[in-house]
């Protein structure tokens, strides 16, 4: 680059920190600004345009187009020119505008005349902020100097506006992160939840976007770069032979010794940027790409890029995650993503969680379920726009955050948290009775678990006992695998809790989407049908025999009922039954108490097992339906994929009568059965189960109240007659039907 050039850039930034520093309103620097650039520039038109809502651009400063369009002239995201550059995120620069693509004659301004038109995008760590334009009569390009120049520019205006130093009149020029904002996303865990925004990782401020001296920052960004390269080079120590955690490094520490980078971001500084600036800026090309990246491994690849930035701006801004601010009251978590670790160490802390990425299936949702915290996964630039101690509410149920909510919006969201309230007072008051139909049916009711967090629920909840305890959740907040002798103590403090109670151990149920961090990765195809669960347990009996052996240990002498996961036909229940009775015999022998009385049963996840010979039936001494893994067999709808898991109805008429076949079966040879899946939960599906013939289902303990609630109210013989009704009527589903007559329950 040449030198004159970074001498004008520097200059041109100079001046720009005195319109920063000068007295006035926003509206004043605006206007400074746009004269200052267009000047130095040597072009006729310098305008700045800024978003007044998220798709609504406003020409908010101007010098050369005519003055009284100022705050009039307006358009969408994609529209003309200047929405275009606001949409895709990059730069345009055209020396015949009228003829270009997406051009948008606006009279008000009387641009017609200008030919070259370049449009450069005001962004901050990849979020667009809005445009700044540049235009000339003379049909001709900008130079690549001269966009540069422009990109610096915009970089620092950025900056400004994050830092509100535009802040006047109108919505365009209102205060960043003041306005409400209604985010949507996907439902992880249910409940509503109110409260102040407590950023995981909160956003780095930069207060100097424009260096005094280059050299300076030359030096500071050096040394901040080297001290991210032995960070780097510590985690891969620690990393030790962890393949995949060394992969993720080895890129970090690509990025970390790349020339390029560092070229570039020395080039910002010379025009004048400081070394934070010069980070972002790189940091916001980074993250706009990423955004527009189809491919998952370089979309990879550039967020390991923005991860490095973030923590090279922290060494140089000294601001570390632990920003000494103060947890607010009601903290509602907000990140783009948080590990099961880190999630526990907040605890039941939160009121809720808000996460840009994430997923239902993912560990922190898990531990998020397990705590019953509110949490909302996919959820827009929530920390683009979240700042910490903002008032928050996340509905669980719609799938919405409501950011800085409006009064009427955030008492009608009140509203709903007191009848939610309301309705768990009701449930308490009958958390002593048992879950008796109209027509005198008992239903047992146990809970779902899996952390010792969750044990409290077993006295509060009205659970019989916990029908299925997830026990590779212990293996999940792990980072390495748990000893015989941890786990042992910790299966016997759960059995200590449970006091007497009856607690289902199921075996690890790893693979598919449950995956362990210091497991070595098996690349499947199809990882749902692939080697998982009961499959690993039978190959590689160790890990199986170590966690037998810790559940009798943990027993010791009382009784124990262990279940193994994913049985898809009888002889892998015979296998495994076979490693219980062996591992028994050999306790025995090295001199441990046996329990009082064992019972040993099966998840029924697979359609197959439905049809299994009767004999396994009889050795079998229960079964427990996985309906989360069988609805997506009995299906081929994969639980994980948003696009197709709500397709099918649980109420299906197909999935129900299958569901009533298993429990004929069951009947047929006494085996004692239950349904463990989510659904067993859902207060209407709940309804149908237990009038097609379940008598034990177990849920998340906070769906006891209303399963309970809703069954004491209903006659299970009526609702079977509803069922077959409707199915002899040729109905898909019986849910409109048994909603109905539950409406009707409720009114008399
Ligand atoms: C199920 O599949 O319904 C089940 C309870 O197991 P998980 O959700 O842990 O796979
Ligand atoms: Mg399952």
């Amino acid at each position: 680059m040449a030198e004159s050039f970074e001498t004008e850039s520097r200059k041109l930034l100079g001046r720009l920190r005195d319109a920063m520093a000068s007295e006035g309103a926003g509206q004043e620097r605006l206007d400074k600004i746009t004269t200052l650039i267009a000047s130095s520039m040597g072009c006729e038109v310098c305008s700045i345009y800024l978003f007044r809502d998220e798709k609504t651009l406003e020409l908010c400063a101007t010098e050369g187009l005519n003055k009284a369009s100022v705050h009039e002239t307006r358009m969408k995201l994609g529209e003309g020119l200047v929405g275009r550059v606001a949409k895709r995120g990059n730069v345009i620069n055209t020396s015949d505008a009228p003829q270009s693509p997406g051009f948008r004659f606006m009279p008000e301004t009387g641009e017609e005349i200008y030919s070259s038109f370049v449009g450069i995008p005001i962004q901050r760590i990849g979020e667009t902020l809005g445009v700044l334009v540049a235009q000339s009569k003379t049909a001709r390009e900008f130079t690549a100097d001269e966009v540069y120049a422009l990109e610096v520019v915009a970089m620092v205006l950025a900056e400004m506006t994050e830092l509100g130093i535009f802040v006047g009149d109108g919505a365009a020029m209102s205060a960043r992160h003041s306005q409400p904002v209604l985010s949507r996303g996907t439902v992880g865990q249910e409940g509503v939840a109110e409260g102040n925004v407590w950023l995981h990782e909160p956003r780095v401020v930069v207060s100097n976007p424009i260096a005094d001296d280059p050299e300076v920052e030359a030096i500071r960004l050096t040394a901040a770069v080297e001290e991210l390269r032995i960070g780097v080079d510590q985690m891969l120590t620690m990393a030790g032979n962890d393949k995949e955690q060394r992969e993720v490094i080895e890129a970090y520490r690509m990025f970390a010794n790349s020339k390029g980078w560092m070229r570039r971001m020395l080039d910002s500084i010379s025009s004048g940027l400081s070394a934070e600036a010069a980070v972002e800026k790189e940091q916001s090309t980074a993250r706009a790409r990423m955004n527009g990246q189809s491919d998952a491994y370089l979309r990879e690849r550039l967020s390991d890029l923005d991860d490095l930035s973030n923590r090279l701006l922290r060494i140089l801004t000294g601001q570390g995650s632990d920003t000494g601010a103060e947890m607010p009251e009601n903290p509602i978590l907000v990140a783009r993503n948080i590990g099961p670790a880190e999630l526990l160490d907040y605890g039941r802390k939160l009121r809720g969680i808000v996460l840009e990425g994430g997923s239902v299936g993912s560990h922190a949702a898990i531990i998020a379920r397990a705590l019953a915290i509110p949490l909302l996964v996919h959820v827009g630039r929530i920390t683009n726009d979240a700042v910490n101690g903002d008032h928050i509410m996340v509905d669980g149920e719609q799938g919405i955050v409501h950011l800085r909510p409006e009064d009427a919006v955030a008492a009608a969201f009140r509203d709903k948290i007191a009848m939610q309230a309301a309705a768990q007072e009701r449930y308490s008051s009958i958390r002593d009775q048992p879950a008796q139909a109209k027509c005198g049916t008992v239903i047992g009711l146990d809970m779902n678990a899996g952390l010792m967090a969750d044990l409290p629920s077993l006295e509060n909840s009205g659970a019989e006992g916990v029908g299925l305890f997830r026990t590779e959740l212990q293996f999940l907040v792990r980072n390495k695998m748990p000893k015989r002798s941890e786990l042992s103590a910790l299966y016997a403090r759960v059995l200590d809790a449970a006091q007497g109670k009856r607690v289902v151990f199921r075996t690890l149920d790893i693979g598919s989407d449950k995956v362990l961090p210091y497991m070595k990765p098996n690349d499947e195809p199809n990882p749902a049908l692939g080697w998982r669960a009961i499959r690993v347990g039978l190959d590689k009996p160790g890990v199986m025999r170590m966690q037998l052996q810790a559940l009798i240990r943990a027993a010791n002498g009382r009784p124990l009922t262990v279940m193994f996961p994913f049985v898809a036909q009888f002889e892998e229940f015979r296998a495994a039954r076979a490693e219980m009775d062996k591992t028994l015999a050999r306790e025995e022998r090295l001199g441990h108490i046996l329990p009082s009385k064992i019972e040993v049963g099966a998840m029924l996840e697979t359609p197959s097992l439905a049809f299994a010979p009767t004999k396994f039936f009889e050795e079998v001494e229960f079964l427990s339906i996985g309906g989360n893994d069988l609805k997506q067999f009995f299906f081929a709808a994969d639980r994980e994929n948003e696009r197709v898991r709500r397709r099918y109805d649980t109420l299906n008429v197909s999935y129900l009568t299958f569901l009533e076949g298993i429990v004929k079966r069951c009947q047929e040879t006494n085996t004692s059965l239950s349904f463990c899946g989510e659904d067993a939960g859902r207060p209407v599906e709940a309804l149908c189960f237990a009038a097609i013939g379940f008598r034990q289902l177990s849920m998340r303990p906070a769906s006891i109240g209303p399963v309970k609630s809703l069954l004491r109210r209903c006659n299970l013989d009526d609702v079977l007659a509803v069922i077959n009704d409707a199915r002899d009527s040729g109905e898909m589903s019986v849910r409109s039907a048994v909603m109905e007559y539950v409406r009707a329950q409720h009114q008399s």
